[in-house]
């Protein structure tokens, strides 16, 4: 037996570390020789410090130092489950439930996340033990670089980051452009509010982004990478750097890796934080140690990209599908999902929603199947309004739509995005154009002003926007908004400006009446 303690980020911050502490003396006391593993983040992170007990894949929530004693007697004193006494944020006290009995859990499919929560993320050998590794050593011994392109084509993998690009084509262009020198890149940077899929993943299961990023390498022919990843994640950080170093130690990446001939090594570059450096030239940019703004393209990085070389950028999430799609076999990932869109999405759901964390889904699971049975329904008794998803920039869902299946093309038709997988969930009481001002008011902080439509464009919305939330909006604002917005959208250098106005037009488009009550208030 084993306790599995989360050691994610959110648990952390709710007292996991004090959690296992008390859980380690309850055991010493009683003599009792049981591990208490941390791993990667479980999912329902609003409910930590979350421990599950495996094999019978008991969970408890909402653990305190307090409850150590009571958890260790009833399970493991006399080898029988006894009372599996919770405490609940009520203070009412509950029987702990089993994992597969979670809807929070059970109904979700995990591919990317398949060893966060289950493996000590500090420990190759855990890493191994899932298969770890398998993947690469199938594709360094046994593929050539175009069969690796081509089961990621088979397998239907498309780009996790935001715009949904068909991965293997990334893989291809970079794969066919001339030059020795080529670079595979990693984009950790993460910068939606509310999102936290890419930071869970380096938290919970680092060694799976590398042998994806190794395995794309071989690919493209790069002997070189770099993961960009925001300071604001220091666990993210000293745990992909500790899995680095085994990686290395373990002949996994460097020179002849596995004895094949092929090398390639990866370092970490830290993002201080600006939104625009999620965008692939203002990343590159800022790896290069300029000022991380976007540039024209052509050339795409695939031609012309980190100091000039042939480049591949990936997101966290897109890599870490990679191993998996080897080891199992790209038919079984592309039966997966939607026709369109393979495989799975992990969101972080978050908002007016019973329970919030990180889940994932096949593609093509709808809104309300996300919403309701696994995120248990909105709070309080409310009813649910809209979601907005694909982050700041993004759009908003609202309740006539809650079937809409979440991929690429039926979000695009609502004038929405899938995004990194940030989804908010909105109740009755929320006000749709204040969270059109939210919004847009982050974009308009984050534009690098190096174009006009976007530096002065998401300006002057924002300036029509907050006059309407004042009480002070006039005929034709929404007029205005909309000709800014598609203006905005058509003329803008970098996505971050293509999409800033999304969160404006599809209110508009969805809750129109409520921007003309805020005007209409005022007369
Ligand atoms: Fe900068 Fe905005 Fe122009 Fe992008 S669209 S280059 S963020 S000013």
């Amino acid at each position: 037996q084993t306790i599995l303690l989360c050691a994610g980020g959110g648990c952390m911050a709710s007292g996991a570390m004090d959690v296992k502490e008390a859980l380690q003396d309850a055991l010493k006391r009683n003599s009792l020789s049981i591990p208490v593993k941390e791993t990667g983040c479980m999912g329902p992170c609003a409910a930590g410090p979350v421990i599950m007990i495996h094999p019978e894949k008991i969970v408890y929530e909402r653990v305190s130092p307090e409850d150590a004693d009571e958890i260790v007697t009833s399970h493991f004193i006399g080898k029988k489950l006894l009372s599996r006494l919770i405490h609940k944020n009520s203070g009412s006290r509950e029987e702990a439930p089993e994992m597969d009995s979670i809807d929070f859990l059970k109904n979700q499919k995990k591919i990317v996340l398949r060893n966060c929560g289950r493996i000590d993320p500090g420990r190759i050998e855990d890493y191994y033990g899932e298969g770890g590794y398998t993947a690469l050593a199938k594709v360094l011994t046994g593929m050539k670089p175009e069969d690796v392109v081509q089961a990621i084509k088979i397998s239907g993998l498309r780009g996790r980051g935001g715009a949904g690009f068909p991965t293997w084509m990334k893989w291809e262009f970079t794969r066919k452009a001339e030059g020795d020198l080529k670079y595979a890149l990693c984009n950790a940077d993460e910068g939606d509010p509310g999102a936290f899929m890419d930071r869970s993943v380096l938290e919970g299961d680092p060694h799976s982004l590398i042998e994806g990023m190794a395995i794309a390498a071989y690919a493209i022919g790069a002997r070189e990478g770099f993961v960009y990843v925001r300071a604001e994640y220091p666990l993210a950080v000293s745990r992909l750097h500790k899995a680095l170093e085994q990686a290395r130690e373990a002949g996994l990446l460097g020179e002849n890796i596995l004895n094949t001939g092929f090398s390639f090594d990866l370092s970490i570059r830290m993002g201080s934080g600006a939104f625009v450096c999620g965008e692939e030239t203002a990343l590159i940019s800022s790896i290069e140690g300029h000022r991380g703004e976007p540039r024209p393209r052509p050339p795409f990085p695939a031609q012309k990209g980190l100091w000039q070389k042939p480049t591949l950028l990936n997101n966290v999430e897109t890599y870490a599908n990679v191993p998996a799609i080897l080891m199992n076999g790209p038919e079984k990932y592309a039966a997966i999902g939607s026709d369109k869109s393979s495989g799975t999405k992990v969101f972080a759901l978050a908002g007016a929603i019973e329970t919030s964390g990180l889940v994932e889904v096949p593609i093509g699971t709808s809104l309300g199947e996300l919403i309701y049975d696994i995120g248990g329904g909105i709070k309080n008794g409310k009813t649910f309004k809209a979601a907005q998803i694909g982050g700041p920039s993004g759009g908003c869902i609202p309740k006539e739509h809650l079937s809409v299946p979440l991929d690429y093309d039926s979000l695009a038709e609502l004038g929405a995005i899938m995004g990194s997988g940030g989804l908010i969930v909105m109740d009755e009481d929320t006000c749709m154009v204040d969270v059109a001002r939210f919004f847009l008011e982050f974009v308009q902080e984050e534009s690098c002003g190096k174009c006009v439509p976007c530096r002065v464009g998401t300006k002057r919305m924002l300036e029509i926007l907050n006059r309407i939330c004042e009480g002070k909006g006039e005929e034709g604002d929404i007029e205005r908004l909309i000709e800014l917005g598609t203006m905005i959208k058509e003329t803008s250098l970098c996505g971050l400006g293509q999409t800033a106005p999304n969160p404006v037009l599809s209110t508009i488009r969805h809750f129109r009446h409520e921007y003309e009550d805020h005007i209409r208030r005022k007369h």
